[in-house]
């Protein structure tokens, strides 16, 4: 099946009991059973609902997996992941990621007895030499957040998978119309769905997409026992985002090419991140795993102060100024002081996050009017 008829037709079964082509909202937090266990696969919602049921099978599908599961948060469905280790197991994971997933692994799971190494994983052969006896998973984000950098997904999976190494991707930035990681070697797929999955600003949830079904089975197990599953409303939602992906996706991509050629001419942008530069750093490597280069895009000014950055981000109307990205409507961001402030400034400037690095996450709105915004904005 082709990915757009794929997008719409994931998951959608017409509902048992009423022939409804979309499915219902299952609000129900338990199910009447005939007899003493005796039921129709649905005993307590936590464990099972007929809307999540549809929404899993459907991130299945989009991921070319063979199995879903939905998390009431990317973080929540992180986190998962995550517990799928021991006290004195290692995780390799990039050293530039979403700073949520370093504060999960940081604050929350050291103390447990799990270790963390951060390395440059754009570089597959840093993975190879920071892995020990006791690496059980690579995680990684590609592209990351938010200087678009590129690892090449294939070039980790042929270092981890004859070690046995689990092997999990952040697809977020991508989206499963951009990339699929399990193609490419992946073991686990996680999303943060509030994002171009939900695609509307309007819910938060988390995702894992896999092949095995002893993996799975365990993140099953976790799911239900740890509890963090989204509502039948939630799911709802994502189902009907999930049928315009790949519209939506087309039109980020063809606005975040023309935004991202048209900031690189102006005289007052230092340098712009933008993976489909054929100049840039990850070029070869996304033109070979993504389909295109997506709707996300950052820039720094010549004029590098805090203060000119704050001008720029008080001053667009239509990019508003709000965390999060892949909505429909543009939104403009801050790492130095929003996304990124838990980062030491000497740490983050290291990185090339610097104070006037500005974070565009480019909506499908007309083209025109986004750039007429922003060439007001930058003045
Ligand atoms: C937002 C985000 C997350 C966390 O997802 P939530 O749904 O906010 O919990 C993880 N990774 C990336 C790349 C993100 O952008």
């Amino acid at each position: 099946m082709k990915i757009a008829t794929k997008m719409i037709h994931a998951g959608a079964t017409p509902d048992p009991s009423t022939g409804a082509i979309m499915t219902p909202i299952y609000q129900t937090s338990t199910y009447v059973q005939e007899a003493p266990g005796k039921n129709k696969g649905f005993e307590y919602a936590r464990s099972q609902n007929p809307t999540r049921k549809a929404l899993e099978e459907a991130f299945a599908i989009i991921e070319n997996g063979k199995f879903g599961l939905a998390f009431s948060s990317g973080v929540a469905a992180t986190d998962a992941v995550i517990k799928l280790l021991e006290p004195g197991d290692e995780v390799i994971c990039a050293n530039d990621m979403y700073g949520g997933t370093y504060r999960l692994f940081t604050k929350v799971f050291e103390k447990f007895g799990i270790r963390f190494f951060y390395v440059d994983t754009t570089n597959a052969a840093n993975v190879a030499a920071a892995i020990t006896t006791k690496t059980k998973l690579v995680w990684l984000e590609t592209p990351t957040n938010p200087l678009m950098n590129i690892t090449d997904i294939e070039a980790v999976a042929a270092i981890t998978k004859p070690k046995n190494i689990l092997l999990a991707v952040d697809n977020t930035f991508a989206s499963p119309y951009l990339q699929n990681p399990l193609d490419l070697g992946a073991d686990i797929v996680m999303h943060s769905v509030t994002k171009y999955l939900g695609g509307h600003s309007d819910v938060i949830q988390g995702a894992l997409m896999m092949n095995s079904a002893e993996l799975r089975e365990k993140l099953y197990f976790i799911q239900k026992s740890c509890g963090a599953v989204p509502g039948p409303m939630d799911c709802f939602l994502v189902l009907r985002g999930i049928k315009t992906l790949h519209v939506r996706m087309k039109q980020h991509c063809e606005n975040g090419k023309i935004i991202a050629n048209w900031l690189r001419k102006h005289p007052k942008v230092a340098k712009v991140y933008w993976p489909g530069f054929e100049d840039s750093h990850g070029y070869a490597v996304a033109k070979k795993q993504m389909r295109d280069f997506g709707g996300m895009l950052s820039f720094t000014l010549k004029d590098d102060s805090m203060e000119n950055a704050t001008r720029v981000l008080s001053s667009t109307h239509l990019f508003s100024l709000a965390e999060s990205l892949g909505g429909v409507e543009s939104l403009i961001n801050h790492p130095a002081s929003m996304t990124h402030a838990s980062i030491p400034r000497e740490e983050r400037l290291k990185n090339g996050l610097t104070d006037s690095l500005i974070r565009l996450s480019i909506g499908i709105e007309d083209a025109e009017d986004l750039i007429a915004d922003l060439e007001k904005a930058i003045g």
